[in-house]
């Protein structure tokens, strides 16, 4: 978004509470942290980078792709790091924003853009008696690298996308790891390879052979189907069940690790390290349930104790719950906490109606089917498109028509039946009120058609 607008000559501030770029690139430091997305494809169309070391480059190297980017644009001059924004109320009589930030300072804007994501405030589970506990406590994308966990007896809640990340990679170091799954994931293997120079070397020299590694990548996602009765979601369902055969022989831990549903109602996940990893002598995997914390350690449901020096939640973030972290005002009053009160809903992920000169990247129903940042790049030249309409038209606010938003979240939700993320699983897709609130049911592609440009028709201009 930055780049869009210092390209079309725009004034704007970029305010991060942290202190840099990067979002979830900085915040996520837990040892094992990689995108499993291939790099190729999770990366900028504007700034491929033929030195990825691997197919799923870590955290690091991501984190200084992204602060490479933003520096090579001239960004940090609009960056006001360490400042988080609390809340965005706008005017009718001036049709501007004002944006209060948590220390209190207040500045006025003709447009605001969040840019905040989904997965921004740690899920923490509420397990009692946390104060007795003499260990310590920690989410996995709040490491705390102050004291490392080796030699240490280390438990683990959670079994997502993070989690199969950093239980095998501290593994090797703990003295012992007690893992506590609620509910087992599906795995599949992910090949990991690193690129040679030589392949390095091609990527500079012939920046076409690096888009159609990309290409080939993207149309693989494009390719995918979230059709719960679809061949190919049996057909992953059966790969991943014959990969958990091949790898745990134990039909104990076999069956623990058994899901009910179909791959794709969870995210799928990748590793070949995990289940190794579940089947050492000094790692166990809990299922029946933690009850409360005891001075030294978790008590699960059946009244063992177990002791623990560590305890790591790998619990997710409250994704179904858009913006909560902001607190945003429309026209006439309306907030959008209470309108989302049902779950959050938007036009193409990126306006809602009331809320004039808002844009939201990585709104509502804008996730899950390719790179995030392709479909990322879709809405900033939908916002581009509309600031761009703004100024042809001389008009002071744009504004989604309430219909028109209604529509398109009726043909959305229509879209939703016989998904995977509908099929029999608990999932973060879902607001508690069962709508499907963070999933695309469409491809990348099609969404990238739909965001082209802004059609006037749909907007109130003002
Ligand atoms: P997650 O996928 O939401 O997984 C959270 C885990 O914690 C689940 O196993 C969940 O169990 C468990 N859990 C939650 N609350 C619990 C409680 N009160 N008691 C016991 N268990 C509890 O979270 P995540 O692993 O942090 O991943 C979140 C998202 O971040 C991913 O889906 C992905 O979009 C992104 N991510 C991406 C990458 C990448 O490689 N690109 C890596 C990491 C994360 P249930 O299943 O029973 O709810």
């Amino acid at each position: 978004m930055g780049v869009a607008l210092k390209r079309a000559g725009y004034e704007f501030t970029i305010f991060d509470g942290a202190d840099g770029f990067g979002g979830t690139w900085r915040h996520n430091t837990y040892p094992g942290a990689a995108c499993d997305v291939p790099s190729h494809l999770y990366s900028f169309s504007f700034a491929l980078n033929p030195r990825w070391s691997k197919t799923y480059a870590t955290q690091p190297e991501i984190l200084a792709y992204l602060e490479g980017v933003a520096r090579h644009h001239g960004l940090d001059e609009h960056l006001r790091a360490g400042t988080r924004v609390g809340s965005a109320a706008w005017s009718d009589e001036r049709q501007s924003w004002t944006v209060t930030t948590a220390s209190g300072s207040v500045e006025t804007f003709d447009v605001i853009v969040t840019a905040v994501g989904m997965l921004d405030i740690p899920n923490i589970p509420h397990i009692p008696g946390i104060e007795r506990f003499r260990g310590r406590v920690f989410h996995s994308s709040r490491w705390d690298h102050s004291r490392s966990v080796t030699g240490e007896r280390v438990g683990s809640i959670g079994t997502g996308a993070s989690a199969i990340q950093y239980v095998p990679a501290i593994a090797r170091d703990v003295l012992s790891l007690t893992v506590f799954q609620r509910t087992p994931i599906w795995v599949s293997p992910r090949f990991d390879e690193p690129f040679t120079d030589e392949q390095m070397r091609t990527f500079t020299d012939q920046p076409e052979q690096m888009q159609a590694l990309r290409d080939y990548i993207w149309q693989q996602y494009e390719d995918a189907s979230f059709d719960a009765g679809d061949e190919q979601t049996r057909k992953a369902t059966e790969l991943a069940r014959s990969y958990l055969h091949r790898k745990v022989h134990d039909p104990d831990l076999r069956a623990k690790l058994t899901p009910a549903y179909p791959v794709g109602c969870k995210r799928p996940l990748l590793s070949r390290d995990w289940f190794p990893t579940l089947t050492a002598p000094h790692v166990r995997l809990v299922t029946v349930g933690v009850s409360e914390y005891t001075e030294a350690g978790l008590l699960t449901a059946d009244g063992e104790e177990h002791e623990l020096d560590t305890v790591i939640y790998g619990t997710g973030f409250t994704a179904a719950d858009y913006l909560s972290s902001l607190s945003i005002t429309g026209t006439a009053g309306r907030t959008l906490h209470d309108e989302w009160s049902d779950g959050a809903e938007a036009y193409l992920g990126t306006t809602v109606s009331g809320y004039p000169n808002l844009f939201t990247l990585y709104g509502p129903n804008t996730n899950g089917v390719n790179s995030i940042l392709y479909i990322h790049e879709a809405q900033v030249r939908y916002v581009m498109s509309a600031l761009d309409l703004l100024a042809e038209s001389g008009a002071r606010s744009i504004d989604v028509k309430a219909q028109v938003q209604a529509d398109y979240n009726q043909r959305l939700q229509d879209a939703m039946h016989g998904t995977v993320w509908l099929a029999n699983c608990n999932n973060y897709y879902r607001h508690p009120s069962g709508k499907v609130v963070t999933q695309l049911p469409y491809s990348g592609g099609e969404f990238a058609r739909r965001t082209q440009r802004v059609d006037p028709a749909d907007y109130d201009l003002t």
